[in-house]
């Protein structure tokens, strides 16, 4: 067991084991519209209408700290690869789930058919192609097969007394994982413009996008003049 509610409010479905919740968020476009115009001491209660332009001109300036105020704090079960892309953004917090004091889930990234690809092309200027309908099979097939042995190897250390600090280092990255994500909306979007963006992988930019949706909830102003300007973080 995961431990975690199936299907909870705020929480998007990713590859059969994931999901991006949203845990909780202290969020808004007012808050960086009253975070800009303390500058002359002015709060406001509410949106008013030049309150807009002012986030597009914040936005189009790179004047990035009034997008700091906020902050949104989300529960996310990924593959470890996919994870390990998404820990190296030093801006924000983590914590996840412990493979030394827990036995970590026989769950396991399987790509539909559909994602299982061939990468044509130099570093930096990758394309990725689709695969014939049998290359798909066989791939998935192996990696059923394979992920099923390790899985039970991995029990059977821990069974006859091999610690699980040791035993995990038999699981691939494949291996489902857990952690909780907290971000203000600057970072955030620095984490969107790179990870839910053409040149990222697959995996990781569906889950960045599910993070975007619930960010574009939240903040829509901000969304919006993040994604007019060309998706560049301010
Ligand atoms: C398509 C793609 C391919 C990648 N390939 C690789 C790879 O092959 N190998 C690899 O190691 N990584 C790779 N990365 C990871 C990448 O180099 C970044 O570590 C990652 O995207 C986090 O971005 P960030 O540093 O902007 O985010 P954060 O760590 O959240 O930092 C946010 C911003 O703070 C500033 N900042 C943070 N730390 C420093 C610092 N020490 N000094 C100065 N300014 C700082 C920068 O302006 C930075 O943009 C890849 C990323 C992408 C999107």
């Amino acid at each position: 067991m995961t431990g975690i509610e199936a299907s909870e409010p705020h929480q998007i479905e990713l590859f059969e084991h994931g999901f991006v919740r949203l845990d909780d968020a202290m969020a808004s476009d007012l808050s960086v519209v009253n975070s800009a115009r303390v500058s002359f001491a002015v709060r406001k209660e509410a949106m008013g209408d030049k309150d807009a332009g002012l986030i597009r001109f914040l936005m189009r300036e790179r004047h990035g700290s009034p997008f700091e105020h906020n902050s949104f704090r989300f529960h996310i079960r990924a593959p470890i690869f996919v994870a390990r892309e998404w820990f190296r953004h030093r801006f924000s917090s983590f914590n996840e789930e412990s493979g030394r004091y827990h036995q970590l889930e026989g769950d396991f990234y399987i790509p539909e058919p559909e994602a299982v690809r061939s990468q044509v092309g130099k570093p930096g200027s990758y394309s990725f192609e689709p695969v014939d309908p049998a290359l798909a099979d066989d791939t998935i097939a192996t990696f059923e097969r394979v992920y099923k042995e390790l899985y039970a190897e991995y029990q059977a250390l821990m069974d006859k007394g091999v610690a699980k600090e040791l035993a995990r280092a038999l699981l691939p990255f494949g291996v489902f994982t857990q952690f909780y994500w907290t971000v203000n909306a600057r970072s955030l979007m620095n984490f969107l413009s790179l990870r839910n963006a053409v040149a990222a992988q697959y995996e990781i930019r569906a889950y960045a996008d599910a993070v975007e949706t619930f960010f574009s909830q939240k903040m829509p102003v901000t969304h919006r003049s993040f994604v007019d300007s060309g998706r560049t973080p301010p």
